[in-house]
């Protein structure tokens, strides 16, 4: 099956959190993002924009949890945020009731999502983050399932300005 993918590029941490501030706009409560990029590639601060596009407040200061593996941010709907750098295999998570929370009504990004690529859902957007020389990054978005493609037009016209090239 051909799923929708869209290649964009930032110039800089100001950027990524721009589109993360449009990708937050668009997204919906049961929306899940997976983020899947090494140590610096900027998956934390794509997240830090998602939050605003949330409507979660300023003040809510979203970073990546030194020992914890969820943050919940109160927005226009709640924000999981999970990063799994310290997770070692999928196990780890089911222990922790993942299910209420990757097929709950929040919405769930996941930093180091490749690492339980077998709990995802089906449906998910998927968001690859490459470093392109120090302040370069290409942002590449695969909306996986029938739920992401509705929104596909939306997605294109909103981050437009990130287009590749
Ligand atoms: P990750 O969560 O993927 O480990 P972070 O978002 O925590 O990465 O950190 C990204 C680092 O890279 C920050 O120090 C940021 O200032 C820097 N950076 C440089 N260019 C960019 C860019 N285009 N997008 C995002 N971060 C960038
Ligand atoms: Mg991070």
């Amino acid at each position: 099956m051909q799923f929708p993918e869209l290649i964009l590029s930032t110039h800089g941490p100001g950027e990524t959190l721009a589109l993360g501030r449009h990708m937050g706009s668009l997204l919906e409560a049961g929306d899940v993002v997976a983020l899947v990029g090494d140590l610096g590639a900027g998956k934390t601060c794509l997240v830090q924009g998602i939050a605003r596009g949330l409507d979660v407040p300023e003040s809510s200061y979203v970073r990546s949890p030194s020992f914890m593996i969820l943050n919940m941010y109160a927005g226009r709907c709640t924000l999981h945020h999970l990063d799994l750098y310290r997770i070692h295999s999928p196990a780890e998570l089911e222990d922790l009731g993942y299910r209420e929370i990757l097929y709950g009504e929040g919405v769930t990004v996941i930093e180091w999502a490749d690492k339980i690529d077998s709990l995802l859902p089906d449906e998910h957007l998927r968001v690859c983050l490459d470093f392109q020389e120090e302040t370069g990054r290409v942002i590449t978005l695969v909306g996986m399932g029938d739920r992401y493609r509705e929104r596909w037009e939306a997605f294109m016209a909103s981050l437009d300005r990130f287009a590749n090239g």
